[in-house]
């Protein structure tokens, strides 16, 4: 079958959840046994989030491939069990990168460079990379931003062309936001009447609309807005509050998302989706009575998205093992050796957390010494990893002032040291050690056990590791390097066996959870953690 396109806009308000519509609907049509990419197009100049702070832009994902991703590509990967690559993120930044590159080598030769039709073509070309591999039925396309800002336009622009050029094999799903007006006790559709005016404005008309709203839309009023909107009124969803992400696939499929989708693209169908091992989840998700409570040590606490991976993937991990996941967060600035006791007080097992720099990476060190010596279940995650190693240098190896050289280069005992093919790097964007990296876990050891197999493949992004010099002293006085790379053989893997759950993986785990396949590690973590509880 040709590859059908379909693009998801945001009007009104950014933050409406793009990302989980479009997820859901990848998630319907593999249901279905099409094949399916989502791929997402951020308005931004930065070449891609890697260098962008948590602040600005939440957690940077990371591609088997070695990418640093929007966050939003962790939602596809959750939802569709498919990974992404490279492709499946452009930014502004990287559309103008190859026009520019294309120039200087004379490709326009005589032409002048403009953003149509030369930015938009390159839009259009990228848009197609994956389609035109002919590895996927459906290329679903979500724009970052919101329809109206300026950075969107060439966006839009190249859509509207692709609208035309494939005609039904190419729709548009647009998602507003309805708001519910307290004072008046009333929803209001203006603003999604004025957004769609917007992406008419530049030639598009959307073919479904899906409305968010905290309450429920009278079908009279989605009769309205079909309408005022020009689309058929069965094509107007309304995406109301679900206690879970993971359910907007069945609210999607209850008002016929998917078959809409189809039919407006005049694909043969027939049956249901099989969602059968989704639904067990759910059900999993709703049965689960009794409660594993986490802690999450790190300096972006306050930060709903900069955890995002960790957080779903102990999510899935407490749901597998039929509890709910209460999650606490801690902030890494304000545990110390005195307080560390009342602020880790009634927690089943501890998350040391990912990171850069120096704030903060005192208190993890108090909550990793803390929980080494009341056994509590620790799983410290690359730096959370590297935390683990210095604070046992120091206080079981007796190295005072043991550190790693991002924090302190001068350190006399440079447990953790930046890896020798980093040294020669100056710039910072996409030069870390990036991507699935293969790893070998010790027969017999924790991690292991956890897996199940000695052989596993997990993403990375770090530029510091394990300094070899020190692996002898480590294992002789209880820590272990139970992981490395079978070819450089880095360190991957750190535990202190005799405790019932201390691991550090200088990998992340957290990349590869997916609803239908949980990472292994995370399982056994949240495993122990409740094992802890009980005991
Ligand atoms: N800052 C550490 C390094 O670069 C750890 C990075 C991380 O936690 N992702 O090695």
């Amino acid at each position: 079958m040709e590859t059908k396109y379909i693009f998801v806009t945001g009007g009104v308000v950014s933050s409406l959840g793009k990302g989980i519509i479009s997820s859901s609907l990848a998630r319907l049509l593999l249901s279905r046994g099409f094949r399916v990419t989502i791929q997402k197009f951020d308005p931004y100049i930065n070449i891609d989030p890697g260098t962008l702070n948590p602040y600005e832009h939440g957690e940077c994902y990371v591609t088997v491939d070695g990418h640093e991703a929007d966050l939003d590509l962790g939602h596809y990967e959750r939802f569709t069990n498919v990974h992404t690559s490279r492709a499946n993120n452009i930014t502004t930044g990287r559309i103008y990168q190859s026009v520019i590159d294309k120039e200087r080598r004379g490709d326009y030769l005589g032409k002048t460079v403009q953003i149509v039709p030369h930015i938009t073509d390159e839009i259009k070309r990228n848009v197609k990379l994956l389609g035109n591999t002919g590895k996927y039925d459906f290329v679903i396309t979500e724009i970052g931003g919101t329809v109206g800002d300026i950075e969107s336009l060439p966006f839009l622009e190249s859509m509207r062309q692709l609208k035309w050029e494939l005609g039904s094999n190419c729709i548009c799903i647009h998602l507003t936001y309805v708001p519910f007006i307290k004072a008046a006790k009333e929803l209001k559709t203006k603003p999604t009447q004025h957004s769609v005016k917007q992406l008419q404005e530049v030639g598009i008309q959307p073919d479904i609309l899906i409305l968010r709203t905290e309450k429920d839309i009278p079908v009279s009023m989605r009769r309205k807005v079909a309408l005022f909107c020009n689309v058929s009124p069965d094509a107007v969803i309304q995406s109301i509050d679900v206690p879970s992400i993971y359910e907007v696939p069945l609210t999607m499929h209850e008002q016929h998302l998917d078959e809409i989708i189809l039919r407006k693209t005049n694909t043969p169908y027939e049956g249901e989706p099989d969602m059968s091992r989704w639904t067990e989840f759910l059900d999993k998700m709703q049965c689960a009575e009794k409660t594993v409570t986490i802690g999450l040590v790190g300096k972006y606490v306050e930060l709903q998205d900069a955890y995002k991976s960790i957080n779903e993937s102990l999510f899935q991990a407490a749901t597998y093992n039929n509890h709910k996941l209460n999650l606490v967060y801690i902030h890494s600035e304000k545990v110390d050796d005195d307080n560390v006791a009342e602020k880790l007080a009634g927690l089943d097992g501890v998350i040391i957390a990912p990171g850069f720099g120096q704030r903060g990476i005192d208190g993890k060190f108090s909550a990793i010494k803390y929980c080494r010596e009341h056994d509590v279940p620790t799983f410290g995650i690359c730096l959370g990893m590297q935390c683990m190693v210095i604070e046992f240098a120091r206080n079981v190896l007796g190295l005072k002032d043991a550190n790693s050289t991002e924090m302190n280069p001068q350190t006399p005992y440079n447990v953790i040291d930046l890896m020798e093919e980093q040294k020669s790097i100056s710039n910072m964007g996409g030069t870390m050690r990036l991507g699935a990296y293969d790893c070998v876990l010790r027969d017999g050891s924790k991690a292991a056990q956890a897996y199940g197999t000695t052989f596993v493949s997990e993403r990375h992004r770090h530029r510091f590791e394990f300094n070899e010099e020190y692996r002898k002293a480590f294992e002789a006085a209880g820590m272990q390097c139970v992981g490395e790379n079978p070819d450089t053989h880095l360190v991957e893997v750190v535990e202190i066996p005799k405790l019932k759950w201390f691991i550090g993986t200088q990998y992340h785990p957290e990349y590869s959870s997916t609803v239908l396949s949980p990472n292994p590690i995370f399982l056994s973590f949240v495993k122990a953690a409740i094992d802890n509880a009980k005991a």
